[in-house]
C-alpha cells in the first residue's frame, strides 16, 4: 500500500471529501464515507415485502386506480415534479407511469450513483455511449461548437465526427495521439460559438490526466458548458463536480458495475442540466433495463473496497514493469516518470486500475506476452473484478497504416487489474515477460 493511499483511507473514513457537492441527499447518508455511501445511499430503508435488497420491478407499465388519479398524477407531470425523482425516501405520490419514463429500480441506481458523485441529481442509460450521445444531443443545436480531447473514447469521437456534422455541430479535436492538450490550446480552440468542452480523463490507452482548474477556469469566463467522461477515474478517484464541472459522465459497464455483467451508463450534474437531458431520454429511449440497475446498485455497494484494491494493485504492478528490461516503457499517473503525476497528486484521491505498457518488442512479440499471460482474460473491457488485458493494436486494425494513423503502437498492452492479489498477478506478469 502507498502511503497516499493509507492517508487517503484515513481521511475517508472520517468522512472528509465531501465538502461542495451539488446537495444530493440521496438516502439520508451524505456527508458519510464512501463504503457506507456505496452500500446505503439512494436505497429505500423499508423495501416491499421487508426484503432487505431494492427489488427488481420487472415491469414496463405502472397502472392507475382511476381516473382522478391519473389527473393528480398529470398535474404534477405538468408542474414538472411527478417524474423528477424524490432525493431521498421516495415521497407519497411520486411514482412512475412507463418505463420509458423511469422505474423504481433504476430510480434507486441513479440516486446512488448522484450520491457518489456529490451530484443533485443522476440518469441512468442503457449504455455508456447512450449516456454520451444523449448528453450532447441536448446540450448542442445547429450551429454550435465544441471542444473535445484527443483522448476520448474512440466511439465518442466517432458520433462527435460523423454525426454531429449533421446537424452543423463541428468540433475542435485538442492534444496529440496520447490525448493530452495544453491550457494555451485549449483557449485557442475556443470559438465565438463554442458550447461545450468534453474531456476525459485518466485517458485510454496513455493515463493522460487533465487539470481540471485550468479547464474549468477557461470555461466558466465564457459560459461554456463543461462535460467529463469519468469512467477511467471512478468517484472513488476523482469528483469532477468537486472541481467545478458541470456534467460527470460514465461507461456504468466498467467500475460502477465492476462484475462484467451489465450494460449502462450515467450522467450527473445538476437539476437543471439533468432535466433536460433526461426530456432527450424521454424521447430517444436509452434507459436502463430494471434488471441491469439492480445489478448496478449490487454492484456499487462494493465500489470502494473494489477500487481501494485495484488502485494499491496497479501501482504494484506499474512499479514492478518500470523495473523489468524486458518493458520499454509504463504509462500510469501514480509514476513519477508519467508527464502527469503532479496533476494527477493533486486532482485524484488514487491512480486507478488500468496499466498500460510498451513491450520491449514488435507486434509480434507482444502478442506472444499475451499469450503467456495466464490469469488475466484477453478482452477489450476494464473495471471489473476480473483482470483484463489486451493489446491495443491487435484490437485497432488488421491494418498497419491504420494502426500508425490511429497512432496505436504495436507493442502498447493494456492491463486493467482485477481484485485478484497482486502477488499472483506480478508472478504471471513475471513468468510472462521471462519466456519472451
Ligand atoms: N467511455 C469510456 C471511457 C469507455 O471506455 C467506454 C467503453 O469502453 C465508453 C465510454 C462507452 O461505454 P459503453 O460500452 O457502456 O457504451
Amino acid at each position: 500500500m502507498t502511503e497516499r493511499t493509507r492517508g487517503e483511507r484515513g481521511r475517508r473514513r472520517k468522512g472528509i471529501g465531501h465538502g461542495k457537492s451539488q446537495g444530493s441527499e440521496a438516502g439520508q447518508v451524505h456527508g458519510e464515507a464512501f463504503s457506507t455511501l456505496t452500500v446505503h445511499a439512494g436505497e429505500e430503508r423499508r423495501k416491499p415485502y421487508h426484503a432487505l435488497t431494492t427489488p427488481i420491478v420487472q415491469s414496463s407499465t405502472f397502472t392507475f386506480e382511476n381516473t382522478a388519479e391519473i389527473m393528480r398524477f398529470v398535474e404534477r407531470r405538468d408542474a414538472g415534479s411527478a417524474h423528477s425523482p424524490a432525493p431521498g425516501l421516495q415521497q407519497a405520490g411520486d411514482r412512475e407511469d412507463y418505463g420509458r419514463y423511469g422505474n423504481p429500480t433504476q430510480r434507486a441506481a441513479e440516486r446512488k450513483v448522484a450520491a457518489l458523485e456529490g451530484g443533485a441529481r443522476a440518469l441512468l442509460f442503457a449504455s455508456g455511449m447512450n449516456a454520451i450521445t444523449t448528453t450532447l444531443l441536448t446540450l448542442l443545436s445547429s450551429d454550435d461548437h465544441l471542444v473535445v480531447t484527443k483522448g476520448c473514447y474512440s466511439r465518442t469521437q466517432q458520433f462527435i465526427r460523423e454525426f454531429l456534422p449533421r446537424w452543423s455541430i463541428e468540433a475542435t479535436f485538442l492534444g496529440g495521439d496520447d490525448g493530452a492538450p495544453s491550457g494555451a490550446a485549449l483557449i485557442d480552440a475556443l470559438q465565438p460559438n463554442t458550447r461545450l468542452i468534453l474531456c476525459e480523463t485518466p485517458t485510454n490507452p496513455y493515463l493522460r490526466v487533465m487539470d481540471l482548474a485550468q479547464i474549468v477556469e477557461v470555461a466558466r469566463r465564457r459560459q461554456i458548458i463543461t462535460v467529463i467522461d469519468s469512467t477511467f477515474a471512478t468517484p472513488i478517484n476523482l469528483r469532477p463536480l468537486e472541481h467545478g464541472l458541470d456534467l460527470v459522465l460514465h461507461s456504468a459497464t466498467k467500475y460502477l458495475g465492476g462484475h462484467n455483467d451489465l450494460l449502462a451508463g450515467a450522467v450527473v450534474g445538476s437539476n437543471e442540466l439533468i432535466d433536460q437531458i433526461k426530456a432527450t431520454r424521454d424521447v430517444l429511449g436509452g434507459v436502463s433495463s430494471p434488471h441491469d440497475a439492480y445489478l448496478l446498485i449490487r454492484g456499487l455497494k462494493t465500489l470502494d473496497l473494489r477500487v481501494r484494491q485495484q488502485n494499491e494493485s496497479a501501482q504494484e504492478v506499474a512499479e514492478y514493469l518500470e523495473g523489468h528490461p524486458a518493458v520499454r516503457r509504463v504509462y500510469y499517473p501514480g509514476l513519477p516518470s508519467h508527464p502527469d503525476h503532479h496533476i494527477a497528486r493533486r486532482q485524484m484521491r488514487g491512480f486507478g486500475g488500468v496499466v498500460s505498457f510498451d513491450i520491449d518488442g514488435n507486434l509480434e512479440r507482444t502478442g506472444r506476452f499475451v499469450d503467456r499471460l495466464r490469469l488475466p482474460y484477453v478482452g477489450p473491457t476494464l473495471g471489473g473484478v476480473e483482470s483484463v488485458v489486451r493489446q491495443q493494436a491487435i484490437f485497432a486494425s488488421s491494418e498497419p497504416e491504420e494502426r500508425r494513423k490511429l497512432g496505436v503502437a504495436d507493442n502498447l498492452v493494456r492491463y486493467a487489474v482485477g481484485i485478484e492479489d497482486v502477488e499472483d498477478i506480478i508472478a504471471d506478469l513475471d513468468q510472462a515477460l521471462a519466456g519472451l
